[in-house]
């Protein structure tokens, strides 16, 4: 193509590097930019947060050969429940009367035994994509930030410090603040949410046998996610203000808050390393294309993390993204035009858009503390509990193993 990359992508965080790995595996040429220079991605105060990683995501790092690397720090899934009630844990005398029990062991036949998902903390997975990208011989620039772009016959994108990349495609995967996304005059609709994602890492006494609870508590999801050595990371949704408070608490104080919404069902709980706060909202891009120009990860769709979905959701467009431009290569298409980027587009908009909106109605529906919306969403709740195939039907959904699937989603090669 008479350029030294065939693919521009802006941002080097978790789904911009899987996507820039799956393209140099299948034979294209990435560059990969970012303000943040790898090492500083893996220092411990980096980004405190574990993702719960769908179990067909997982594939997608198998078929990478990732796995040596991640294997020993994936915690399986094998129980998701989910509860509705003030006071989580034992001191309510266990789940409130409301819940929603999923369990591994009910897909076994068409997961392949896999769990219903896995737990690794981001500090975990950035040094094994660093690795792997490095290993592959992927060219990454960074520091560097893209400043400006334009898009004609090439992608041209003009980095802060005035050197000038040009390519057949640019990808934006700045994550929210995208500059590839707003240069390309493609705008977002969304809203921020009164709410702040406070993180941290507890030990626990008591064995947490794989078993991730999220409890619904009148000022958002309190999610206890397992993670290896006995551990579990938590998403505390509290009000803005609130979140504030907590991050800035006193251990003793922070402890005690701790306690009261754990209950004693874990044991003793200690926390672990510091207390990140992450601030809510949702930003959906208008449109996920545009010629020369396609978005991904949270640059195209940033939600809510009461489901843990967002970072599957950059993963599967990865997958998919990688799978169309790899497609169109070996055809001798032109991967920057409209027509092969629409392939894209129309693969993944329908499970964008209604994820998104869904994760949305879920947030409005739980993050309170009507008693009629109470009411409601128990009985919800408990039909679907009673119900085997809905269960069942949720459980392939979270695990990203529904719809046709890219190749890499199902673990096999591009
Ligand atoms: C509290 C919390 C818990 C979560 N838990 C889960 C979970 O359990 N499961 C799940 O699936 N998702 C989860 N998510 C969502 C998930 O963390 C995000 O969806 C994911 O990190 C987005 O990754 P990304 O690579 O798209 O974007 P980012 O992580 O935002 O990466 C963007 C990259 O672009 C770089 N960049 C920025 N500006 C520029 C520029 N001008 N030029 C070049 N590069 C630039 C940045 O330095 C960064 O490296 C959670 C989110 C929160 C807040």
């Amino acid at each position: 193509m008479g350029q030294a990359h065939d693919v521009i992508i802006a941002g080097a965080g978790i789904a911009g590097a899987t996507l820039a790995l799956s393209l140099a595996r299948a034979g294209l040429t990435p560059v990969l930019i970012d303000p943040v220079v790898f090492d500083d991605q893996l220092a411990p105060t980096f980004d405190g947060r574990a993702s719960a990683i769908a179990y067909a995501a997982y594939r997608q790092w198998r078929a990478l050969g990732l796995t040596d690397a991640l294997d020993s720090h994936a915690q399986r899934i094998e129980q998701i429940l989910v509860s509705d009630g003030k006071t989580p844990g034992a001191s309510a005398g266990g789940p409130g009367p409301f819940f929603l029990r999923f369990d591994s062991a009910e897909i076994a036949d068409r997961s392949e035994g896999e769990p219903l998902g896995y737990l690794l903390e981001n500090r975990h997975i950035r040094p094994a994509l660093a690795q792997a990208v490095k290993a592959a011989g992927i060219e990454v620039l960074a520091p560097a930030r893209v400043a400006r772009a334009r898009f004609g016959r090439t992608a041209e994108v003009t980095l802060a410090d005035g050197r000038v990349l040009t390519a057949p495609l640019a990808v934006g995967a700045e994550g929210r603040g995208s500059v590839i996304r707003t240069e390309a005059g493609i705008g977002t609709v969304g809203w921020d949410y009164p709410q702040t994602g406070v993180v941290a890492t507890v030990r626990m006494e008591r064995p947490h046998e794989g078993v991730a609870h999220e409890y619904f508590l009148p000022g958002g999801p309190f999610a206890i996610l397992p993670l290896t050595d006995n551990r579990a990371s938590l998403v505390w949704t509290e009000s803005t203000v609130r979140g504030a408070a907590l991050k800035t608490a006193r251990p003793e104080m922070f402890q005690a808050h701790l306690e009261r919404r754990f209950g004693d069902f874990s044991g003793a709980v200690t926390v672990e390393g510091p207390i990140f706060t992450y601030p809510l909202s949702l930003q959906l891009a208008e449109r996920l294309v545009a010629p020369r120009v396609a978005l991904l990860g949270d640059a195209a769709h940033g939600v809510h993390p009461i489901a843990g979905q967002g970072l599957n959701l950059g993963l599967k467009g990865a997958a998919a993204l990688a799978q169309v431009l790899v497609d169109a290569g070996r055809l001798g298409e032109d991967i920057g035009s409209e027509a092969v980027l629409e392939r894209y587009a129309a693969w993944r908009r329908f499970d964008t858009v209604t994820l998104s909106a869904g994760m949305d109605a879920f947030v409005r529906l739980f993050s309170n503390d009507n008693p009629l919306l109470r009411l409601a969403r128990g009985a919800g709740m408990a039909a679907v509990n009673r119900i085997g195939p809905a269960r069942r039907f949720f459980m392939h959904e979270a695990g990203g193993a529904v719809g046709d699937l890219p190749r890499l989603l199902r673990g096999e090669a591009l």
